[in-house]
């Protein structure tokens, strides 16, 4: 059965993240999706955050409406930190150690029969610093990858955010630097899919601006979570 993992913020999870998980649905035959909330993403340990339970009850919401798409509490807090996640995003918190990408694939790979293949969905933002993960080459070894792409990123782009032990040489990439990132890309020890033109022009961080400013968030996020961010009062800080 073919399995995906889609990790991130979800600080709200929006119309973009959707349209990236049946984008990648389709091409891939996904039977699950994982939707993952990071408790600690590495790349955002010093930018405040909507608690984990505020983000995880968002992707509960906005996965309601696809049998596939499984809120995942595979990142999920102990209880310490998580009774301190309940607290403003200024006030001192539990330091939780940051989750890794690898750790959380090598747990949800131990709880699939063998002949799952795990699929891990990204947009091609956050794939362009892959590199600088933790254990990236055995990251891509682990799974195969799902990449939304968007105008603007050539083929050249994805293969040169490698990392360097998996990059190929420049002399072999430059050629590619004009063809649109589409396709398959497969190297050694790399399986990338590529999605064309998945990507949304709605951020998260525009959506958080937008609640601070009391505008209307139902073109951005499912209704769910648009009353959700409301009832909770999320993102008055600004
Ligand atoms: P922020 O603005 O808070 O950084 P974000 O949506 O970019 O928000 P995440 O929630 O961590 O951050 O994103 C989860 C995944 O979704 C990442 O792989 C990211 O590249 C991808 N993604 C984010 N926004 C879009 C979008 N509009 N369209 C397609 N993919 C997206």
């Amino acid at each position: 059965m073919n399995i995906g993992l889609f990790g991130g913020t979800f600080d709200p999870i929006h119309h973009g993240h959707l349209a990236l998980a049946r984008a990648a649905k389709q091409r891939c035959a996904l039977r699950r999706i994982y939707f993952v909330p990071a408790n600690v993403p590495p790349h955002k340990q010093r930018q405040p955050l909507s608690s984990y339970c505020d983000r995880y009850a968002m992707v509960v919401l906005a996965t309601l409406g696809d049998k596939a798409f499984i809120p995942s509490l595979l990142e999920a807090p102990n209880s310490e930190a998580l009774s301190s996640s309940f607290q403003k995003p200024s006030s001192p918190r539990t330091v939780s150690a940051a989750n890794y990408s690898i750790d959380t694939v090598r747990r949800l790979k131990g709880t699939l029969p063998k002949g799952d293949r795990l699929f891990f969905l990204i947009g091609i933002d956050a794939f362009r610093d892959i590199a600088s993960w933790r254990e990236p080459e055995a990251l891509l070894a682990e799974c195969e990858f799902i990449v939304a792409s968007r105008p603007g990123y050539s083929l050249a782009d994805v293969a040169n955010a490698l990392p360097e032990a998996l990059r190929p040489k420049a002399s072999v990439t430059k050629p590619f630097s004009k063809q649109p990132a589409r396709g398959e890309l497969v190297l050694p020890g790399v399986n990338i899919h590529l999605l064309e033109n998945v990507h949304h022009s709605v951020s998260a961080t525009a959506i958080r601006e937008s609640a601070a400013k009391a505008r209307s968030l139902t073109k951005f996020v499912s209704p769910a979570v648009a009353e959700y961010i409301r009832k909770m009062e999320l993102y008055q800080g600004g």
